[in-house]
Order: structure tokens, then sequence, then C-alpha cells
């Protein structure tokens, strides 16, 4: 095996959209985000510099598009694999606080990253020579469904090439035609994952998990050989060959505010996971990294 060949490349695939963020004092600050993004962006930064962290994606060949890409680079994120495609730009979403209530309005319609798997030989390469690909739930959500089978064909192939597939499956039924599509492709996804990372409160809305053991059990039979539930302050639940195992989570004075805790806490538990910590040094490392992120507002915390 070529020495080169050991070193780990991560590619996260999905859509990074522009935020615009209330200041408070009737103005927005602009801002780029998105789930994939957030734990690209977070795993990065816990990564060592010799370990690659590229974000695939699509964007437009605009103005904004640009400015995102000059974004993703000074995080040090690759950018080779992202496609530009003319007439479509990147996705929006805004922030609104109402009596201390965030909710977001959404303009992704026409954003270009829905195309990102449009192309299969663009696609197919792009994930050609990653050790380990993550994705998630809202990755498939914006993909039509021709598209959705080819991104989940190209996994197919490079897991059978050898990377590692990990998956969160980010359940958000706004984004689907109905909670039985949803739940469906979600389900067909997980079979291609070798690493599953779930939030059980949401897969008990939609699946009927009765507790955490019961979300990692679904995910461990459909092909699974690491799921790790995360569950808001709860302990986390792993079942791997290691067994079933229960994880404490980290004390958190002021949770100010949670967007991204997921995201985040994959980034740290990948990182650790993928530099070759023990699995419960990893999931303490994805709690730890959440703990900070929702001690601060916003998605990226420094
Ligand atoms: P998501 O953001 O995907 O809904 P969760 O709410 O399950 O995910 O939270 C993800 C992780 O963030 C948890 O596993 C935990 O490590 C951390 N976390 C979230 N909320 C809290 C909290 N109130 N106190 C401590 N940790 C939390």
């Amino acid at each position: 095996m070529p020495a080169g060949s050991l070193r780990k490349h991560i590619v996260s695939v999905g859509e990074c959209m522009v935020e615009m963020a209330p200041t408070g004092d009737g103005t927005y600050a602009m801002g780029f985000a998105g789930d994939t993004l957030n734990t690209a962006w977070y795993l990065r930064r816990a990564l060592p510099s010799g370990m690659q962290v590229d974000y695939l994606t699509a964007v437009g060949t605009d103005a904004i598009s640009g400015r995102m890409l000059a974004f993703l680079e000074e995080a040090g994120l690759g950018t080779d694999r992202i496609a530009r495609i003319p007439d479509r730009t990147v996705g929006l979403y805004l922030i609104e606080i109402a009596n201390g209530e965030r909710s977001f309005a959404y303009w992704r319609g026409q954003s270009a990253a829905k195309l990102l798997a449009r192309d299969a030989a663009a696609l197919e390469a792009g994930l050609a020579d990653a050790s380990v690909i993550y994705f998630s739930g809202i990755t498939l959500a914006i993909l039509d469904p021709a598209d959705r089978a080819r991104l989940i064909e190209a996994l197919a192939a490079a897991r059978a090439a050898g990377s590692t597939v990990a998956f969160d499956p980010n359940l958000r039924p706004r984004l689907w035609p109905d909670a039985a599509a949803m739940c469906a492709a979600i389900s067909e996804a997980a079979r291609h994952a070798d690493i599953v990372l779930p939030s059980h409160e949401d897969e008990a809305t939609f699946f009927g998990d009765t507790d955490a053991e019961a979300t990692a059990a679904r995910y461990a039979e459909a092909g699974a050989g690491l799921v790790v539930v995360k569950d808001g302050p709860g302990p986390m639940i792993t079942l791997s060959a290691e067994g079933r195992q229960s994880h404490p989570p980290e004390a958190v004075s002021r949770v100010v505010d949670t967007t991204a805790a997921g995201d985040s806490f994959n980034a740290g538990f990948l990182a650790a996971h993928l530099t070759g910590e023990p699995l419960a040094e990893a999931v303490r490392a994805g709690a730890r990294l959440a703990a900070r992120v929702i001690g601060a507002r916003g998605a990226l915390v420094d």
C-alpha cells in the first residue's frame, strides 16, 4: 500500500446556504451555514492539518456564490469538488427571533446545491478517493428522486471501493413531500452507511422508537457497524462491535443557542474516531464540542 493512501481524506456532501442573522438593531449579519457544512467546518478545526476536508456541493457562477467559495477556502476546506452551475445561485435563510424563540425562513427552491448529484461522472470522481464520506438526511431531501438514487449509487460504489460512509439522518419533514417518503428515503440511505449518527427525539417522532436503544438497534439492523445516538441533554448510546454502551452527557451551565449541536457533535466525534481514539473518548469529544457550541450564539462558534 503506498504511503499516500494512508492519508485520510474526508468529503462532506450537502448544501451550504447564506445565513442572515438579526443583529438586534434592525439589520442582519450575513454568514454561511448548513448542516453538512457545519460538520465539515468543525472537522477541519478538529483534525490535524495533514487530513484533508473537502466540501462537495454545487453553487452558481454569480458573486454571492463566489463569496461562499471564498468563505469555504478561508475555512481551510477543499473546494475542488464544487460544481459551478450558471443560472443558479445559492440558497438563503433568514433567522427571526420573537420572544427569545428562533424561527427560520428559507429561500432554497432554486439553489444550485439541488443539482449536486446531477452529473454522475463528476459525482463519482468527487467521491472516488475519499476515505470518509459524510452526508445527511438534508442532503437527500434537497435532491429530486432520480438525483437521490444517483447519489446513493455513487456512495455504494465508493463504499465498495473502500470508503467509509457516515450519515446523520437529520429528519426535516418540511423538506419532504410527506413523512412516509422521508422515512423510506432515510432508511434506504442508512443501508449504505457504516456509521449512523441519529438524534433520538427526531427518530422517536417519525419512526416511533420507544427509546435511544431502539433507534440504535434499528440502524444497526439496517447494516451500520457503528451507531451513535444523540439525545439532547441525555446520555449518548453507542451500538458497535463493542456492544451497547451508554455515555454520560457533558454538563452545560447555560444553553444559549442549540443551532448546530448535532452537527458539531458529529464533527467532534468523527475527528476523534478517525484519528484512532477509543469509542468512549470519541463520544466525549463530540459531546464536549457540542457543549461549547450550544453555549454561544450561531452555528459556527470559534
Ligand atoms: P440535534 O441538534 O441534531 O437535534 P441533539 O439535540 O440530540 O441533536 O444534540 C446533539 C448533542 O448536543 C447531544 O448529543 C449533546 O452532546 C449536545 N447537547 C444538546 N443539548 C444539550 C444540553 N441541553 N446539554 C448538554 N448537551 C447537549
